[in-house]
């Protein structure tokens, strides 16, 4: 049975902030973990999904970030019959960030940019099925984000973590959480403990979980003891040239590194 499900990783373009969608595919039909922001690549995955020829039935969305959902309206243009769907608290969440994100992503970016917002329908079920294999849908409180709606593949001891971890990425730290980024590590190393063979990030390559775990804590906690700086350049000098070949890099100097040291 565990041969009747296969992952497809595909990442967007840096300015689209290197963010990872996943097509997990049965023979025939197939579901999209998470989106990504920019119009174009989002053209480009819908291409990609079409050349499989499954049927998409679900976009599941992970968390309330634009590189994760803001795509969603391509994807329900091209495939008018998909399900649109996430947990009741991401979902709260979108509906409290969602408007104000697009309005800013449709100034910034103009004709790249969204043109609405679509909130995804509530899914009341704690499990999923691609053709008739389980998925489940495990559910991890703030961190880098304030609700990630994660998918658990037994068959393929496989786990879709999203933004609970990165690989070789600046972590994006706007939100100020690193402490409890780091408490939601160390829920995820319980969890995958014995139990997932490969974690899925939403940003850079999928590995083992310890791997991606540790990749994950020593960012922050680098982060963390930069901050002892108190400069908001020396922080960003200090990141960039302890991580000088991370992926994107906005995340750093764009967003955290502002929100930690608003300009006076
Ligand atoms: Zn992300």
């Amino acid at each position: 049975m565990s041969q009747a499900l296969t992952i497809e990783k595909f990442t967007s373009s840096e300015g689209g902030s290197w963010s990872n969608a996943y097509l997990v595919s049965g023979p025939k039909e197939a579901l999209l973990f998470d989106v990504f922001m920019l119009r174009p690549d989002t053209e480009d995955l819908v291409s990609k999904i079409k050349a499989t020829g499954k049927t998409l039935t679900h976009l599941f969305i992970s968390h309330a970030h634009p590189d994760h959902f803001m795509g969603s309206e391509v994807i329900v243009e091209h495939f008018p019959d998909v399900k649109v769907v996430s947990t009741p608290n991401v979902i709260g969440d979108l509906n409290a960030a969602g408007p104000p994100i697009l309005s800013m992503l449709q100034s910034k970016l103009g004709p790249n940019g969204p043109k609405k917002l679509i909130v995804p329908d509530e899914i009341a079920a704690s499990k999923l099925t691609v053709e008739g294999e389980e998925i489940e849908i495990v559910e991890f409180r703030e961190g880098e984000s304030r609700h990630f709606a994660t998918l658990n593949i037994p068959a393929l001891k496989s786990h879709l973590a999203s933004d609970l971890v990165y690989n070789e990425a600046h972590c994006y730290l706007a939100e100020k959480r690193p402490d409890a980024w780091l408490d939601r590590l160390n829920e995820l190393e319980t969890f995958s403990n014995g139990r997932i063979h490969t974690a899925y990030p939403g940003h850079g390559e999928p590995d083992v979980p310890a791997k991606l775990i540790q990749k994950t804590r020593d960012y922050l906690t680098a982060f963390q003891s930069a901050l002892g700086l108190g400069d908001g350049r020396a922080v960003e000098q200090e990141m960039l040239s302890k991580f000088p070949d991370y992926h994107a890099k906005q995340f750093l100097t764009v967003f955290t590194i502002p929100a930690y040291f608003p300009a006076k």
